[in-house]
């Protein structure tokens, strides 16, 4: 795997591969009706109402939406607006614990995801309200299916054709070296593993699976061992450069793997015959199966230098921040800059009451030695530095003159939108300039027109 000559090389976090932290049970949850991007779901409880763990509080929004579970017992507090880590306002159903973690009554489910029909499947993952985990969280069902364009794929001359999904990729890289869910999950054994190969497999139509691993980590004893169990030779583990980054996004790890190339910028791995998943989404799809019940917890890396301690942490869906970080034993110091993602994508956030949602995958309290301040950044001196990273070969410098001088149409003609945000541009650059921050101001202001 020679070809990762793009992006960057960065530390991998320091977290210990066995360490899990469990967060309390919280006393209050708040879940937003919208935890992904497509449409949100309906609330189908009312205020003062009991409810159970599992139980269904609003139902999918559509093709595109996911049914809301409760994630703990107890009473429904409020149905109100609230903001979430995105920065979005949406409504909300707060329940607040009756400290029994009552689970409801469901029923026992197949084990054998092999007896299931795909339309079975999906209908189990649909039900389970599970989403991709990465860059765009999306229903898992509609990437599986996506239900506007069930057959077709797009080229790279955007043209649309039927192509069939002959690779399933499971990624143990995390989307930054700093995250460290998938390899944590990579090393522990996970019984719903295989369950979840074989229900992707049967809904993709697949015939190959392939398993990437950061070669820096080995071994991986349990992926090594459904390697070997694989008698038709359909499964093989990939080993790359874990600290290269954005090693692990799509349009650069499909590159890399297959030789195939994503059609920027609003291709999919789908449309060059690949199905990629990261070993959270897969592992999760096992367990949905095997338990039949949906996943009422989250596990997050939650690191920065302004932490007691780091580590994974589980924790229900609906904590707030706050409790998140108190698992860890709270700030060590003052911290910089608290990010809800990796400390290279992260979201920024200035209040910690919002509660943790499904498409968190870290949480960094960052000290001030972590953070570089872009105030008073200077003129773009055509240094280059950002060109040699960026890893789907866009102009960054340029880029930004267009957008901090408001001519966004010229930066979208210039491939504004195949940017994906990685960081890498900023990371280097000597001006200090910020670089994604005014990609995103002008994607969100060309979105908005
Ligand atoms: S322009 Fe976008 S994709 Fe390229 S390095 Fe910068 S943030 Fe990454
Ligand atoms: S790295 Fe910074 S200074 Fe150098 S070309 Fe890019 S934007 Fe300009």
């Amino acid at each position: 795997m020679g070809l990762f000559t793009r992006g960057i090389t960065l530390p991998r976090g320091e977290l210990t591969d066995t360490e899990l932290i469990e967060a309390p049970l919280p006393g209050k949850v708040t879940l937003p009706v919208k935890q992904h991007l497509g449409a949100p779901a309906t609330p189908t409880v009312s205020i003062g109402e009991a409810v159970t763990v599992g139980q269904v509080i609003a139902t999918s929004g559509g093709n595109s939406g996911i049914p809301i579970h409760a994630t703990i017992s107890g009473k429904v507090l409020s149905i109100e607006e609230g903001e979430t880590f995105t920065g979005a306002v949406v409504p909300a159903i707060t329940i607040e614990g009756d400290g029994e973690d009552t689970w409801g009554a469901f029923p026992e489910q197949s084990t054998a995801a092999d007896t299931l029909s795909p339309s079975e499947l999906l209908e189990r993952i649909d039900e389970a309200g599970l989403i991709t985990r990465g860059i765009i969280p999306t229903p898992l069902k509609g990437d599986l299916v996506p239900l506007d364009q069930p057959k077709t794929h797009l080229t790279t001359d955007g043209r649309r054709v039927v192509q069939r999904l002959d690779t399933l990729v499971i990624t143990a890289l995390d989307p930054e070296p700093a995250l460290a869910v998938n390899r944590f999950r990579a090393h522990a054994e996970q019984p719903a593993l295989p369950v979840g190969i074989t229900a992707l497999r049967s809904i993709t139509g697949a015939e190959k699976t392939i398993f990437v691993v950061d070669k820096g980590l080995g071994p991986f004893p349990q992926l090594e061992t459904l390697v070997r169990a694989d008698e038709e030779e359909t499964t093989k583990l990939v080993g790359i450069p874990g600290t290269r980054y954005p090693a692990a996004c799509a349009p650069v790890l499909v590159k890399n793997l297959t030789g195939r190339e994503i059609p920027l910028p609003y291709g999919h791995p789908r449309d060059v015959g690949v199905a990629l998943y990261d070993l959270d989404t897969v592992i999760s799809v096992g367990e949905a199966l095997t338990t039949g019940r949906p996943p009422v917890d989250l596990l997050i890396t939650v690191g920065g230098g302004a932490l007691e301690r780091r580590g994974i942490v589980k924790a229900r869906i609906g904590t707030p921040l706050s409790e998140v970080i108190e698992a860890v034993g709270g700030f060590s110091e003052p911290p910089a800059k608290v990010v809800v993602g990796g400390p290279m994508m992260g979201m920024a956030q200035y209040d910690l009451s919002v509660p943790l949602t499904r498409e968190a995958v870290g949480l960094f309290a960052l000290s001030h030695g972590e953070i570089t301040l872009t105030e008073g950044y200077r003129e773009c001196i055509n240094c280059g530095r950002c060109v040699r990273v960026c890893p789907v070969n866009l102009l960054p410098g340029v880029l930004s003159l267009y957008c901090a001088k408001d001519r966004f149409e010229r930066a979208e003609q210039l491939g504004l939108f195949t940017c994906i945000e990685c960081g890498c541009c900023d990371y280097v650059c000597p001006s200090r300039r910020p670089l994604v921050h005014l990609f995103r101001h002008a994607k969100h202001q060309l979105m908005e027109r």
